[in-house]
């Protein structure tokens, strides 16, 4: 008999993670689908970073290496903190994990007690609240729309706090949505937080090269709460390596010194040449993010206008990231050719999966059920077939 623990049997599984899986799965079956559902870089890892995993295996890199990371690598974070954020972090406050994934949640399990509060703004990247209630916390969401340009303001953050609230989640720019947060904004939420020095700020900056409005802010800029900021980031999308699983944390000692000892328990030190490859990328600069930005930039600007074509579409133009977290509401209740009719977003998505061949994710699991997001890290050529079936697929709803 299958008895999975209620921990588990709460836990949704991840709706990015499931729709490529769907996709995948169609492929396989020989369907022509369109993968517009993970959000990953299309690019290869650059060659400096592969020739230095090659290195890292001749060398015998082959050992436990120590759990919150290899020396120099965490030299290599902590001058990438300096050089690109101005930012001052020690060895000491750094702590590698196997993606920016597993750092959130080492953060969550180590500073989250039951019945904490953790505010997050919706829409929010599928897997935050789930971690969260793993480590037996609340998510309480602070609602955004697509006219507020899906961001929360120092006002509704205040408002949303009580003696129980323990953490804010600053995704920036945003997964879905693709916000930039500006350096006056952060500075107001930064204010709030000064006042309230028992709530610690998760600021997830996995996206900050994917930015089209200029330079990356950091919350952790304001020295008034620096001590109070755990900054997410990693190598996954800033150098393509999603499949390497590099990920790591900056914060104050004592919270990189309680991460690695959870990870001592749970992981170990991440896979060794994976932390070779990564240092290789973090010192090579920032060429290859700039080079592929600059693509993502040119796919923005075609796939948003292309959409935006579309009668019922909101689209907004992203500021960061690679998503399109488009507002729908008008197809919901609309019926299908086979009579299907579109109730809810994850309707739309699974009929534009296969009805018109494109994967995308339904906004529920991004706390926004009148959205739909659509990836553009893909090719140009694909992009423009995927908005023309998206197009062709909606027409034929009524
Ligand atoms: N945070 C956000 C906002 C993301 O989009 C992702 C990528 N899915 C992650 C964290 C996790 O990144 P990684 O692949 O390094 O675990
Ligand atoms: N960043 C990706 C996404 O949101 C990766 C998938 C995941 O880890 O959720 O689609």
């Amino acid at each position: 008999m299958e008895q999975i623990s209620k921990r588990l049997a709460s836990l949704a599984a991840s709706q990015t993670l499931a729709m490529s899986q769907k996709s995948s799965e169609l492929k396989a079956a020989g369907k022509d689908v369109i993968n517009l559902s993970v959000g990953e870089p299309d690019f290869f890892a650059p060659d400096y970073v592969k020739d230095a995993a090659k290195k890292a295996i001749d060398d015998n890199f082959s050992f436990y290496s120590p759990v919150g990371g290899y020396k120099d690598l965490l030299e290599a974070i902590c001058a990438k903190f300096k050089n690109e954020n101005n930012l001052t972090y020690t060895p000491s406050q750094i702590v590698v994990s196997a993606g920016a994934k597993h750092a959130l949640s080492n953060v969550f399990l180590s500073l989250l007690n039951p019945g904490d509060e953790v505010l997050i703004p919706t829409p929010y990247w599928v897997s935050y609240p789930e971690m969260v209630k793993l480590a037996d916390a609340k998510p309480i969401f602070i609602p955004t729309n697509i006219e507020a340009g899906f961001k929360v303001t120092a006002e509704q953050v205040e408002k949303m706090i009580t003696s129980k609230t323990k953490m804010f989640v600053l995704c920036s720019p945003s997964n879905p949505s693709g916000a930039v947060y500006t350096k006056k904004e952060l500075e107001d939420l930064a204010s709030v937080f000064a006042k309230n020095p028992q709530i610690f700020v998760v600021a997830d900056e996995i996206y900050e090269h994917i930015n089209y409005v200029g330079e990356h802010n950091s919350i952790a800029q304001f020295p008034k709460i620096k001590d109070q900021v755990i900054i997410i980031n990693g190598v996954s999308k800033a150098y393509a390596m999603t499949g390497w699983r590099i990920g790591y944390i900056a914060a104050p000692e004592w919270i990189a010194k309680a991460c690695i000892k959870l990870q001592g328990q749970v992981t170990s030190g991440v896979c060794s040449v994976a932390q070779k490859a990564a240092t290789a990328a973090l010192n090579g600069g920032l060429d290859y993010p700039k080079q592929m930005t600059a693509a993502y930039k040119r796919r923005r600007d075609m796939f948003t206008a292309e959409l935006s074509k579309i009668e019922g579409m909101n689209v907004s133009v992203p500021d960061g990231a690679f998503y399109v977290f488009a507002e729908i509401s008008h197809f919901l209740g609309m019926t299908a050719p086979d009579g299907t009719v579109i109730k809810k977003s994850g309707d739309l998505a699974m009929y534009l999966l296969t009805e018109g061949l494109v994967a995308a994710v339904s906004g529920e699991g991004f706390g926004n059920p009148e959205c739909i997001r659509f990836s553009f890290a893909t090719s140009d050529e694909l992009l423009k077939a995927a908005a023309e079936r998206i197009a062709k697929a909606l027409a034929n709803l009524k």
